[in-house]
């Protein structure tokens, strides 16, 4: 066990941790030159392609350092706030971790939760300035600022460059000589962390733990202990490039575990592996089911293809158990599901999964968060809103209230003001204000989370210019003035379209709509009428105009081949709308209260 240095790497997103790990990969010869491969480690092909960490991975490298041979687990971990509860679990499964700095965009909101975070597991920090080949490199003042942070000596922290190499054999060294050997007994019942696990369609479900206490062997007859399922361990072994078997992972030691499980809700990150007939006593504290934020309905394009998208659905959620979905049905959509997402890029993904490996074309409906609402009969009894449908009527209700976080953004000074007044339109609340230099300022708000999951993001970045950087918790429920606006075309309500907002906002996004979706709906043959209401009340309206002339008549008696790809056209575009009634409706459509500005 002295030997073994369990690791991980944290930091803002971006700032270079993938790129970092590459290069201690290639430097400890974990991979050869044949098998380099940028950010090897985030192997799905979306995670490429987006140049983001979606999972946790583990890896194993053996380095000899003064004469002596050492094991060291890097864990990379997820750094997009969707996913911080594998941060967590990842965190717990270390003893040490790089604090990954941009040297030129220095500390940004993550580094600091993922610092607390690390610190709350009293986790020894070794601060890495990165990316100092860059022209735009401020090394002198990051070093200050992370000096600042941590309290550290400016000797410390070590410069790097994922691009170039350099600084990699400092890191190595500063694993091992700084970061404690784990501690545990060999000798205990067996006591193992889960931190991650992911889906192999050959072999099931891959769990990988972190073992505290014990050992786990194979063959071994083990329990979960949140599931409380027994199973028997088939293979364990450590994390190489590839998977190497071996009859046991002891105390100290990071491995997986294979025990011919077929579906990924079976796992639960932060559950706690023990013996099933010696159990441990102990269970490691912390663990949470991850709960889902936002919530959206997703129907098939085509009508006829909703057994299609169920076993779709199905298959994503063996290898994605983070995706909630139950069945619905929209008067204008028909039959569908409604799913639950960590975060809004957990939704895009998901649809794009959807698209990509299954062949699905889908809509997608306004996301919404989950509501907390009591009505005057049984004041007592929460019902739980996650569709807007659900909203019981205005005159029964008894009171509603929403999912409010803690915000922590980080800006440079002269942006409080702009900032300030975006978290205020977004019925923030400042809690605190930090100066953590002249020029760099922590804000913290108590705000509604449905505020803050559809384009806050994008907003805090233009009013920032770019300098400000982002975080959240949950922080619970609090009373609120929910309605529910309703959009109806010709006439008809469009419950697909509906929304639930603030009653503050209600009637400017209730007229906003209405002129978006003016614009969104492909004009017909007749004047189509757009109108928002809350209950019966009307309170916007706007009208779609008459087509005058058809679409083709300008290529009459022109060139026929000219003629057919207009209409080639028009069905490509029709793929993702769907018949309301007599009016078609695209998917930006649905969208259009996302994007009001
Ligand atoms: P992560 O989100 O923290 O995993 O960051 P990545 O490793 O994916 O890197 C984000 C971007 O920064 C990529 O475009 C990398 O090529 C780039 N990058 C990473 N490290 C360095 C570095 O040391 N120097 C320079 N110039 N670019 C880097
Ligand atoms: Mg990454």
């Amino acid at each position: 066990m002295k030997n073994i240095r369990n690791f991980c790497i944290i930091a803002h997103i971006d700032h270079g941790k993938s790129t970092l790990a590459d290069r201690l990969l290639e430097f400890t010869n974990t991979i050869t030159d044949r098998e380099k491969q940028d950010q090897l480690l985030d192997n799905m092909d979306l995670e490429r392609e987006r140049g983001i960490t979606i999972k946790s991975h583990a890896i194993q490298m053996d380095y000899e350092f003064e004469g002596e041979q050492y094991v060291l687990n890097l864990i990379d971990t997820p750094g997009h706030v969707d996913f911080s509860y594998e941060v967590s679990r990842s965190i717990a499964s270390c003893e040490g971790a790089l604090l990954i700095v941009d040297a030129a965009q220095s500390i940004q909101a993550q580094t600091i939760s993922n610092l607390y975070l690390a610190l709350d597991n009293d986790l020894e920090i070794i601060p890495v300035l990165n990316k100092i080949d860059l022209p735009s490199a401020n090394p002198d003042e990051v070093t200050d600022d992370i000096v600042g942070l941590l309290g550290c000596d400016p000797e410390e922290v070590i410069h790097a460059s994922g691009k170039t190499g350099f600084g990699v054999e400092n890191i190595l060294k500063a694993i091992i000589e700084r970061v404690p050997a784990p501690k545990g007994n060999p000798d205990g019942p067996l006591q193992a962390l889960i931190f991650d696990s992911v889906y192999n369609s050959y072999r099931g479900v891959e769990t990988y733990f972190r073992v505290i206490n014990g050992e786990i062997k194979k063959g071994q007859k083990i329990k979960f202990v949140a599931t409380d399922k027994e199973y028997f361990a088939d293979e364990v072994g450590t994390l190489k490039l590839t998977q190497v078997p071996k009859k046991s992972i002891k105390a100290g030691d990071v491995g997986y575990l294979i025990t011919g499980i077929k579906t990924a809700s079976e796992v639960k990150v932060g559950d706690t592996i023990t013996d099933a007939l010696n159990p441990t006593q102990e269970i490691i504290e912390g663990f949470e089911d991850v709960k889902p934020m936002v919530f959206a309905g997703i129907y098939p394009v085509d009508t006829d293809e909703y057994e299609e998208l169920r076993a779709s659905m199905e298959k994503l959620q063996l290898n994605d158990a983070s995706l909630v979905f139950v069945p619905e049905s929209s008067a204008a959509l028909g039959f569908g599901f409604r799913c639950g997402f960590l975060g809004m890029l957990h939704l895009e993904i998901i649809q794009e999964r959807l698209e990509r490996e299954f062949d699905m074309t889908v809509i997608t409906t306004v996301p919404n968060v989950s509501y907390h609402a009591y009505t005057n009969k049984y004041p007592d009894n929460m019902i739980l809103v996650n569709n807007p449908t659900d909203l019981p009527e205005p005159s029964t209700l008894n009171r509603v209230e929403e999912p409010f976080i803690k915000a922590s953004i980080i800006t440079k000074s002269d942006f409080v003001g702009p900032v300030m007044s975006l978290c205020i339109e977004k019925r923030g609340e400042i809690t605190n204000q930090t100066y953590l230099t002249t020029e760099r300022v922590e804000l913290s708000f108590d705000m509604p989370l449905s505020e803050i999951v559809f384009d806050f993001y994008d907003r805090l970045k233009t009013v920032s210019k770019g300098y400000a950087s982002f975080d959240y918790h949950p922080i619970g429920f609090r009373a609120s003035k929910l309605v529910r606006v309703d959009i109806l075309l010709n006439g008809q309500p469009v419950d697909a379209l509906s929304a639930l907002l603030h009653d503050s906002t209600a009637y400017g996004i209730g007229k906003k709509m209405c002129e978006k979706l003016r614009k969104l709906i492909p004009r017909q043959q007749f004047d189509i009428p757009i109108q928002a209401a809350i209950g019966a009340k009307i309170i916007a309206r706007e009208t779609i105009k008459a087509l005058r002339k058809d679409v083709t008549a300008k290529c009459y008696g022109g060139d026929i081949s000219r003629k057919r790809k207009l209409l080639e056209k028009q069905k490509k575009g029709k793929k993702r709308m769907r018949l309301v009634g007599n009016v078609e409706i695209p998917q930006q459509a649905f969208m259009a209260v996302l994007k009001l500005n």
